[in-house]
């Protein structure tokens, strides 16, 4: 049956030129945002690797093909990390995308030891969606803490991190297996770190 089998063709490539489209708009959008800004490893590396990581993780690793979960995770930290406001977001990504990345912004008003903690507060509460991009998040800060840490991270602290990050996931277990194997696979790694 040809007929049918063209017309899903063609709805298909019209749904993933829009995906690639509003994919290609949050990649330019997070680049320019993070243009000045650098990772906290020796190599200081360009900090939009960061963002594309998670979109990484989510595309290949975890299955997730959901474009606005996508959207949010190259998204995440231009809220919390450079000059971008929610109405800026909502104006052009939408209002779902747009919540998503609020989700996962830390509130900065917080002395950094009350941010960590309202993380493992917060996690078990949040929306799938939002789930599934903050486990990418603490997926690719794990393999960032093991590959290239921050220059001047002592191992205590690198293995306190291991264990907050810990916490976090523990609230957002029955999210994504694939993801949750992984992020154990890492954590296991700390012992070995030095
Ligand atoms: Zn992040």
């Amino acid at each position: 049956m040809p007929e049918p089998a063209e017309s899903v063709l063609a709805t298909r490539s019209v749904t993933n030129s829009d995906a690639a489209g509003l994919l290609f708009k949050a990649l330019a959008f997070a680049s320019e945002k993070h243009r000045n800004q650098r990772r906290k490893d020796a190599d200081a590396s360009p900090y939009i690797n960061h963002p594309i990581a998670l979109a990484n993780v989510l595309a290949n690793e975890a299955g997730v093909n959901d474009t606005d979960v996508l959207c949010a995770a190259i998204l995440h930290d231009t809220v919390e990390d450079t000059e971008t406001s929610y109405d800026e977001l909502v104006a052009t990504f939408g209002l779902k995308i747009a919540d998503i990345v609020m989700e996962v912004t830390d509130d900065k008003s917080l002395h950094w030891t009350e941010r960590k903690e309202a993380q493992v507060n917060h996690a078990p509460h949040i929306s799938r969606e939002a789930k599934l991009v903050k486990l990418a998040d603490k997926i690719c800060n794990l393999r960032d803490m093991l590959a290239c840490p921050p220059a001047n991270w002592k191992i205590e602290r690198r293995v306190a991190y291991f264990h907050w990050a810990a916490r976090v996931v523990e609230g957002m277990r029955g999210t994504n297996a694939s993801m949750e194997t992984i992020f154990d696979a890492l954590f296991s790694q700390h012992e070995g770190m030095t």
